[in-house]
């Protein structure tokens, strides 16, 4: 595995909390790997993982990449210092209707991604719902890597957390009686200020844990998934 090849970071301000996954959103990996490997586009992210599984190491755990840009995930806004971040090549929903566009991610390069993931979450002790999007905390501005990626699989797989038990104990359901955007909030999203901020994180929290159906209103089922979540959370 070549080893550190992007310019585009710098020292970590706070210790590793979060893993954030993203999809390149570019026409081709190798599109994607130059541009976090020029200094003047400023972007970068530890990992990139090509389509055929082919794992690149851009940036060192220990430094802080550039892969979040203007984030806010429980209450903290520098994200950028506090996570790793790992980018799947994959054209993302603004190629969609062009040959190619938004994909299912190949079974080589999740199976790169779980090992790779696993290896992240011992070394730095990274909590199941510490495993988040993008779009978890920049939901006004991105909604990677999206709805055809598989969260359930990983969380199988021991990464991350997902909401399952609400349907065999409807029980389960959360006694505290406390709003809708306080429950985001407590989740971890970070832009709930009026309606319109609060129905894109709505659609964030579904593209990741409800995603056959992302319309940003808050129906039952998706309460019931956010209550196990909160209970899973603060259990
Ligand atoms: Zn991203």
């Amino acid at each position: 595995m070549s080893k550190y090849l992007s310019p585009n970071f710098n020292d970590r301000k706070a210790k590793i909390k979060y893993l954030i996954l993203h999809y390149t959103g570019m026409e081709t990996g190798q599109a994607a790997l130059k541009r976090m490997c020029d200094a003047d586009a400023e972007v970068s992210a530890h990992y990139m993982i090509d389509e055929k599984g082919k794992l690149y190491n851009l940036v060192a755990e220990s430094k802080r990449a550039w892969h979040a840009g203007v984030s806010s995930f429980e209450g903290q806004a520098d994200v950028n210092s506090l996570s790793i971040g790992v980018e799947l090549v994959n054209q993302g929903h603004a190629y969609q209707g062009y040959e190619g566009g938004y994909q299912d991610f190949p079974e080589a390069q999740m199976k790169c991604l779980i090992t790779l993931c696993k290896e992240i979450i011992q070394r730095h002790d990274i909590k199941p719902w510490h495993v988040i999007a993008h779009s978890d905390v920049a939901p006004l501005r991105k909604c990677d890597p999206g709805e055809k990626f598989d969260w359930k699989r990983l969380s199988k797989a021991g990464i991350g957390v997902w909401a399952e038990s609400f349907l065999h104990s409807p029980s389960v359901q959360s006694k505290n009686n406390i709003s809708v955007k306080e429950k985001l909030k407590q989740w971890g999203y970070g832009y709930l200020s009026n309606t319109q901020e609060i129905k894109s994180t709505i659609i964030a929290f579904q593209r990741h844990f409800r995603p056959q159906n992302f319309d940003g209103i808050m129906d039952q089922e998706t309460m019931m998934i956010l209550d196990d979540l909160l209970l899973q959370k603060f259990r």
